[in-house]
């Protein structure tokens, strides 16, 4: 089970299986309960099984515990290094998590406290460089790296956008 929230719109889903392909939603329930104001919509696929809830107004309608634990399940994305496995959103609602990445040792909300995300974005481009420079170090002290980790194949694997030209 896996929750995705867009802060933007307010709108969360919660995934009951790992994937949902295109075209694997068979069938969605737009629910309007007037009682609770808000839209929720029931993604079933073919089989009348649930696979997917949309819930609009997520904030208002979910339980804040409910969402801060989904949303801390691992699996962020470091944006200095592409590590894969932030506990927390690096940034969101531009609020830092404070985390440090095992894997470049950046710590969101101190080398990257840039209010703004354009001078955020630079200030990840200009970090990534160092860690790049200084050979794609491992970072955390107590936790290993995982067996077969590559630093640069990770960095490889992260969007060509954001990839140094020096990698
Ligand atoms: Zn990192």
């Amino acid at each position: 089970m896996r929750l995705e929230y867009d802060a933007r719109i307010d709108s969360a889903y919660l995934f009951l299986v790992d994937k949902i392909l295109p075209g694997a939603a068979a069938t969605t329930l737009n629910i309007d309960p007037s009682e609770i104001n808000g839209h929720v919509n029931i993604d079933l696929d073919s089989a009348g099984r649930i696979i997917g809830i949309e819930v609009l107004d997520a904030s208002r309608l979910l339980p804040a515990e409910f969402m801060k634990a989904m949303l801390s399940q691992p699996g962020h994305p470091c944006p200095v290094c592409g590590f894969a496995d932030l506990h927390e959103p690096a940034w969101a609602n531009d609020e830092p998590s404070f985390e440090i990445c095992v894997s470049c040792g950046t710590q969101f909300g101190y080398q990257d406290a840039e209010p703004d995300l354009a001078r955020r974005e630079e200030r990840h481009l200009q970090l990534r460089a160092e860690w790049v420079e200084a050979g794609y170090p491992w970072a955390s002290i107590t936790i290993p790296a995982p067996t077969g980790w590559d630093g640069r194949r990770q960095l490889a694997a992260m969007t060509p956008r954001s990839v140094s030209p020096t990698a």
